[in-house]
């Protein structure tokens, strides 16, 4: 099958969930999703089957709506089902995290009960460094650690609320609540601020809006985090909502 041959180009980095390799344009890099699956800063290790092969379909769907709704991103093309082509970018060193529903560490770290409406959304930095335990910051740490500029922070937030606006009207089709998420994004060799990395039930909570039950409803990584099961199959069920809509 295409997609068991190693890619060609030179092996760049190795991440938690992907592997980044150089090809022959030096524009263009391919991202190889893997099936390993890691939380709490990497403390939980797992595997989860096809988990590859689903979330690079996830983000491919979700990549080329934003597209067509004219938000630029990273997303080239998928020359075989586990890998993506991007476009190079030097990567802001900064988690963008949205919050439509209150979850995760936003209940843990102030006590607000899960499941609460957050309205006007959060749209909150994390400083993308997995040594700190990628900690909240303040404006004023991102400019003294010169993560960024307020400009781009200004573009970054802005970026992320229209992306939170596309996202959450197209999982409302999917009858799927986006509660939560994380974006990075990155510039190009030309300047421009675009939308990197992924968007797939690593990076999100979802919940089925047809399910109460708490756990039930729970289609992302929190089934991995919390051992609640059939991780697999919650991440096919995203898959197959996300391409019936898209
Ligand atoms: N998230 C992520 N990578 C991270 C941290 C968070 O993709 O390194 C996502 C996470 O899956 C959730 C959202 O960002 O959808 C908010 O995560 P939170 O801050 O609540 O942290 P967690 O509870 O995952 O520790």
């Amino acid at each position: 099958m295409g997609e068991s041959r190693s890619p060609s180009g030179e092996k760049l980095y190795e991440g938690k969930a992907k592997i980044l390799y150089a090809t022959e344009d030096s524009e263009i890099l391919l991202t190889r999703y893997k099936d390993d699956a890691t939380a709490f800063n990497a403390q939980k290790r797992g595997t989860i089957a096809g988990k590859g092969q689903i979330n690079c379909a996830i983000s491919r769907h979700l990549f080329e709506m934003l597209e067509s709704a004219g938000v630029p991103t990273h997303y080239v093309d998928c020359p075989t089902p586990i890998e993506m082509r991007v476009k190079r970018l030097t990567i802001v060193p900064l988690e963008v995290i949205v919050r439509n529903v209150a979850a995760g560490s936003l209940c843990k770290q102030t006590g607000i009960e899960l499941g609460r409406v957050i309205e006007p959304a959060i749209v909150e930095f994390c400083y993308k460094n997995d040594d700190f335990g990628d900690p909240l910051l303040s404006e004023g740490r991102i400019y003294a650690l010169k993560l960024a500029t307020p400009d781009q922070v200004e573009e970054i937030e802005l970026m992320s609320r229209r992306i939170n606006e596309l996202l959450t009207d197209f999982f409302k089709q999917c009858r799927i609540t986006l509660v939560d998420f994380k974006l990075e994004f990155g510039i190009t060799t030309d300047g421009k601020i675009v939308l990197g990395d992924e968007i797939s039930p690593d990076t999100c909570r979802l919940w089925d809006n047809t399910v109460e039950d708490p756990q039930a409803r729970v289609l992302d990584k929190d089934r991995f985090r919390q051992d609640l099961g059939d991780v697999e199959g919650a991440y096919r069920r995203v898959l197959e909502k996300v391409a019936a809509i898209a």
